[in-house]
Order: C-alpha cells, then sequence, then structure tokens
C-alpha cells in the first residue's frame, strides 16, 4: 500500500488526540474531547477500583417532567456497567417515573421544601449538596457529579471524565474571548471576577469531581449567597456565576469539553460532532413560574 499524506495524518492525530482543539489547560490539566482518550482502555483501569460514583440531580415544580428522559438515557450512556448512585430531590417525590435502573444502580429520592423562585432553586441547590457530600455521600461514593434535570443523555459518558475537581466548558462560549464571558462584573458581588480574570466559562449545569472536593466547593455558597443578599445583589447567573470564581481561585484538575452539556440535540460545530449529554428545549417562562 502506497502511504498518503491522510495516513500521516490519521497517524499523527492518533498518537496526540486532536489537533483542532486544545486538549490541555494552561495549567496541564486535560480537556476532554472525543478522540483525546481510549475509553475501552480507560474503562479497564477504573474497573479494578470499585468505585462509585454519585449523582444528584434536582427537579422541583415543573421540572420533575425532565425526570423520565434524563433517567432512562442515564442508564443507557452515562456510567454503564458501574456502581452509580443517583440522587434526587424534589419537592413531589409521587411524581418520580419509575424507571428500571441496572444492576448496581440505584435511585434514591430525598424530598426538599418546595421553593418559589427558581434563582432560589437553582443556586439552593449547592446548599443542598453540602450537606450531602458532608453526611451520607462522605463514605459511601467516591466521585460524585451535579447534573441539570433540564438534560438528556445521547452519548458515552464514563470514567473519562473523572478527577478530583472537574468543570464543563460551557456549551455557548467555548470559543470566546474572555472579555465575552459572562462573568459576575459587579465587584459588590462576591462572584465578581476581574476584567483581566478567568480562565474558561464553565456550566452551572454540570461539574463534579471527588466528594471531597465537591463538598470543599458547595460549602461557602450558602454563605456567599447570604453575604450578596444583605448587600442587595444577587449573582447574574446564580450559581454558575458562584462556580466559575471558584474555579478561578480553583482550578479544576479535569476540564470537559462542551460535548458533556452541549446546547442541542440538532446543533453541530466543527469542533462539536459528538454529543454526550445535551441541554433540551424549554420555555423557560413556562417552566419556571412556580406561582
Ligand atoms: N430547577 C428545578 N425547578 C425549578 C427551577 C430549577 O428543579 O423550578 C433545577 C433543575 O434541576 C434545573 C436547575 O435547577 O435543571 C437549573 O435551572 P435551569 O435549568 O432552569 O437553568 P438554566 O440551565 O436554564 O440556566
Ligand atoms: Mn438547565
Amino acid at each position: 500500500m502506497r502511504l498518503n499524506f491522510y495516513h500521516f495524518v490519521f497517524v499523527g492525530v492518533l498518537l496526540i488526540g486532536r489537533i483542532d482543539v486544545t486538549s490541555m489547560t494552561p495549567w496541564l490539566a486535560p480537556i476532554v474531547w472525543e478522540g483525546t482518550f481510549d475509553p475501552t482502555l480507560i474503562d479497564s483501569i477504573y474497573k479494578q477500583q470499585n468505585i462509585t460514583i454519585a449523582t444528584t440531580v434536582f427537579a422541583l415544580g415543573k421540572y420533575t417532567r425532565f425526570l423520565r428522559d434524563f433517567l432512562e438515557s442515564a442508564e443507557q450512556h452515562y456510567f454503564v456497567g458501574f456502581r452509580m448512585h443517583c440522587y434526587l430531590l424534589t419537592d413531589q417525590p409521587e411524581a418520580v417515573p419509575d424507571v428500571k435502573l441496572g444492576i448496581e444502580r440505584q435511585l434514591r429520592v430525598r424530598t426538599v421544601p418546595r421553593m418559589y423562585r427558581w434563582q432560589d432553586i437553582t443556586m439552593g441547590r449547592m446548599g443542598m449538596i453540602a450537606k450531602l457530600t458532608e453526611n451520607e455521600l462522605a463514605t459511601e461514593a467516591d466521585y460524585i457529579f451535579c447534573l441539570d434535570v433540564d438534560t438528556k443523555f445521547y452519548g458515552h459518558w464514563s470514567v473519562e471524565a473523572l478527577g478530583s475537581l472537574v468543570g464543563v466548558i460551557h456549551p455557548w462560549f467555548y470559543n470566546y474571548q474572555r472579555n465575552q464571558f459572562t462573568y459576575e462584573r459587579r465587584p459588590e458581588s462576591q462572584a465578581f471576577i476581574r476584567a483581566e480574570e478567568g480562565d474558561y466559562y464553565y456550566a452551572g449545569g454540570a461539574f463534579g469531581g471527588s466528594v471531597q472536593e465537591v463538598h470543599k466547593l458547595t460549602r461557602p455558597f450558602s454563605e456567599q449567597q447570604n453575604i450578596d443578599a444583605a448587600n442587595s445583589i444577587e449573582a447574574v447567573w446564580h450559581d454558575e456565576s458562584h462556580l466559575n470564581k471558584y474555579f478561578l481561585y480553583n482550578k479544576p484538575t479535569k476540564v470537559l469539553s462542551p460535548e458533556y452539556l452541549w446546547r442541542n440535540i440538532n446543533a453541530r460545530t466543527n469542533e462539536v460532532t459528538t454529543i454526550r449529554f445535551y441541554i433540551v428545549n424549554k420555555n423557560n417562562d413556562e417552566v419556571r413560574s412556580n406561582f
């Protein structure tokens, strides 16, 4: 067989991964894109470790409607073959659909008080995750991911995503410049980030890490929210703004590409050809009105 240019490109990509995207942060944390890892090899490494992965997902008010697709698609794509305990926090346990789970997969429903403002719900998740990771999860699980419920899995999401502190690059900002990131820019807020600071714009809809690191991350949120409230300010994107502030000073040890929280099932860009988990369409005004 004659070797041509394309054979060399193919071999090059196999050796170094992707050439069209950055697969390493400036602090040498991997950025996980399709084509930068060998799923079979990584699976076999973690299979020997007997790990438990916890997941938190919140469904309050009208958001219980997203649960069936979320849970059923997780069975197809998310940590398949690993011990996975999903903590579902809801104000309506009776609305949780009956989804058949695979072996070593559990759904633990926890009832939480009803809340009315969607801003309080999204931000309030952090305090509840802090409590869970301090108590029952502290000894039960090794890793945890905290995910939005208005989502659906569509492709492989497994142990390649594990790390002690893991952020996901927000799907709308991965190819934007820092000055376009929607960080909190008002110095009065605890989530304030200076114009010349910031690495990536991370999504609030998916993050994770070791249970201990996620506890450290979530613990200060309630207090920061209280300080902001006392100063009559609420961070522009709530928990997402505070998360971006945290990741600025506590760099993730692994960064997931927007394949891990993509915009929409029909959207594709040159870089994002594999979709693992995506945001489903919703009418924000309708679904967030709880009054
Ligand atoms: N959420 C909820 N009920 C609400 C509002 C929000 O359960 O009334 C939870 C749900 O898990 C949701 C997350 O908070 O995925 C974040 O809110 P949302 O998805 O509306 O924010 P967005 O992703 O649109 O910024
Ligand atoms: Mn969402």
